[in-house]
């Protein structure tokens, strides 16, 4: 996918602090972290959203949260709680159009909604 920053982050071609790789899924620091633990987990197959890839190709996203489920275990972040965010479109403010989901957590996090 020409100029997709996440694409290029998957090939090399754009430095990132990798946490996690398999054979579909890359996972790394988020570049302005809003929580002590900020990752980013995207796949390998480049889509622009998360209605996008679950049009595609729903098993994309159990992809993603088998990388984040093993990944969360390995780090110990399951047992105080994580939260998974994705943004899609310009009300949710998404900026890059590779389908990510944010990952959260390594300190409380403020609730929102009621
Ligand atoms: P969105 O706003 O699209 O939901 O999330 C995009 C995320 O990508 C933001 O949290 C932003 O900080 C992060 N980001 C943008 N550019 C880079 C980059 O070059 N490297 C990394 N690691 N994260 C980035
Ligand atoms: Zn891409």
């Amino acid at each position: 996918m020409i100029d997709c920053l996440f694409c290029k982050i998957i090939e090399g071609k754009i430095p990132a602090t990798l946490v996690y790789e398999d054979g579909n899924v890359v996972g790394f620091k988020d570049l302005r972290p809003q929580a002590a633990v900020h990752l980013l987990f995207i796949h390998r197959k480049h889509t622009k959203d998360i209605n996008e890839m679950t049009k595609n190709d729903p098993t994309q996203l159990s992809d993603l949260f088998h990388a984040i489920r093993l990944y969360t275990e390995k780090n110990e972040l399951h047992k105080e709680g994580f939260r998974v965010v994705t943004n899609q479109g310009p009300f949710a403010g998404q900026t890059v159009f590779h389908t990510h989901l944010h990952v959260l957590g390594g300190e409380p996090l403020s609730h929102f909604g009621a």
